[in-house]
């Protein structure tokens, strides 16, 4: 049987589950094995491992080294709304994007969002589905940042009062001050108040 580049990048994996593999590991064991069935060689192997990393079925240390975790598979899986559901809450909301209107009939590309993130706990119900249209998904996307920021300058803040360095503790809290000036992630208590 002739296997992908993916298939053999995931067939190596699976032989060696919850193991840190170099990509270049990968990469030879992938390219012999393409080149006994294909007889030539494959596109570039590590380009490929790194696409499953990010389609989700690849685990990385981002310094050149993967795992593959059957169970952190198996959870990826279950991330999205089955084809049917995302239809019906298409359906529901009118083809339109919930925030700004605009949809299929304007030619505007549309999504099915959580409102709840997976990430969080959140479903794949229809009750915890909504319609965006692009724009308004990547921004939603990109706001969940601002609160990882905030978390982050916490971490810092609290690394500043362990040392006593005033600047960066002054630093940390004008900050602070302008997530409050913008009311953003006011759930997130700030450290110094
Ligand atoms: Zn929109």
């Amino acid at each position: 049987m002739e296997m992908t580049i993916h298939g053999l990048i995931m067939k190596f994996f699976r032989n060696h589950p919850n193991q840190w593999v170099k990509a270049a590991t990968v990469g030879d064991w992938v390219r012999e094995q393409y080149f006994n069935t294909h007889g030539k060689h494959p596109a570039n192997v590590g380009v490929n491992v790194n696409m499953l990393h990010h389609k989700g079925k690849l685990i990385s240390n981002n310094n050149g080294y993967y795992k593959y975790d059957p169970d952190f598979e198996r959870e990826g899986e279950f991330n999205d709304f089955s084809e049917a559901d995302r239809q019906a809450i298409f359906r529901r909301d009118g083809y339109k994007c919930v925030l700004c209107g605009l949809g299929e009939q304007q030619g505007v590309k549309i999504d099915a969002d959580h409102i709840k993130p997976r990430s969080k706990g959140g479903s794949n119900t229809l009750e915890n589905g909504q319609t965006l249209c692009r724009k308004h998904n990547t921004r939603k996307k990109d706001y969940s940042q601002t609160e990882a920021g905030k978390r982050f300058f916490m971490n810092i803040y609290k690394a500043a009062v362990e040392i006593d360095d005033t600047e960066m503790i002054a630093f940390c809290k004008s900050v602070f001050d302008v997530y409050e000036k913008y009311n953003v992630d006011r759930h997130i208590r700030r450290p110094d108040h």
